[in-house]
């Protein structure tokens, strides 16, 4: 039987946009950039996240930032966007720490696991054993209220007082207690607003907004997920089977879904246009994409 590992991420993308899905996930492109050039966003949230591991591993989240400089100057990949990066995470990181011990916010709290890597043989779907894997910041148990927690940091624009929903949180649940047999009640996002803190900038720049996980949040949510694996494994499956032969067909599987977020959120801005309106946009990826050195995340066994 195909084995396809499908980690968390791959559900939030697959809903966010069907083709940059199909490019980052399944062909396992990404962006051929110089040394140097920056993810922008995504890679202060990177950093942001290396300090904040390191943190709960009761390290120097600071050595944490100095030793991933030290690997890019090392590679001749230091430059003076990672620069600013790195300054802004820095004075990011120095209140969250200072944010955590000012207001006891995780006061009471056990850490269970920092980053545990979750695999877990989920369902088949369409004749293949879909294995969910994924990777929880941080999980705790709160003493006073006795409930296993799901820390997600997130950085963020603007901090988010309540959490509505969250198909990440209730994923991990599901996860932990399948691997680990632990019965989370709540998933709580950790925010740190992207900001340098200074005289005109205005508070709050940390946060906390959480959510009740039940019993019968995770039996809903295990129906949703199992419906959305339908349609990506149909999808990649056919995607093995036909490539972009059938251009027709392939539109109407795989399409675009171009938001404003697209400038900052998208590594195949420039392809996607190309997509569409006649260019030969393989040669564009064959000239400015490359395969991630990391396996994609629907590979098959
Ligand atoms: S640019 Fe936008 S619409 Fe195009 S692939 Fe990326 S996310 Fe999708």
């Amino acid at each position: 039987m195909t084995e396809r590992r499908i980690r968390y991420s791959q559900f939030a993308k697959f809903k966010r946009c069907r083709r940059s899905w199909l490019f980052e996930y399944v062909q396992g492109l990404e962006l051929d950039r110089p040394a140097g050039v920056t993810k922008g966003p995504r890679d202060i949230g990177t950093l942001f996240h290396l300090g904040v591991e390191a943190y709960y591993n009761a390290e120097d989240p600071h050595g944490a930032l100095r030793q991933k400089r030290d690997e890019l100057v090392a590679a001749d990949a230091w430059s003076p966007e990672w620069g600013d990066h790195f300054e802004l995470v820095t004075i990011m990181l120095t209140g969250y720490v200072q944010w955590v011990s000012e207001t006891a916010a995780d006061a009471h709290e056990d850490v269970l696991f920092v980053e545990p890597q979750l695999e877990v043989p989920f369902a088949e779907v369409r004749g293949d054993l879909v294995i969910l894997t994924g990777k929880p910041d941080l999980v705790v148990h709160n003493q006073l209220s006795d409930t296993n927690i799901v820390v997600d940091t997130k950085t963020v624009a603007s901090i988010e007082q309540v959490q509505h929903h969250s198909g990440q949180g209730l994923t991990y649940a599901l996860l932990l207690k399948e691997q680990h047999g632990l019965d989370i009640g709540m998933f709580r996002t950790n925010q740190a607003r992207k900001v340098k803190r200074t005289a005109r900038a205005n508070p709050p720049f940390y946060g906390h907004a959480e959510m009740l996980v039940t019993p019968q949040h995770l039996a809903t949510h295990r129906r949703h997920l199992l419906g959305q694996l339908d349609d990506m494994v149909r999808l990649v499956q056919q995607w093995e089977e036909e490539g972009y032969s059938d251009r027709l067909e392939h539109d109407s599987n795989f399409y675009p879904n171009p938001t404003p977020d697209c400038k900052w959120d998208c590594d195949f801005l420039a392809v996607c246009k190309q997509m569409d309106d006649g260019s030969n946009f393989e040669h564009t990826i064959r000239s400015f994409y490359r395969n991630k050195p990391e396996t994609p995340a629907l590979e098959t066994a």
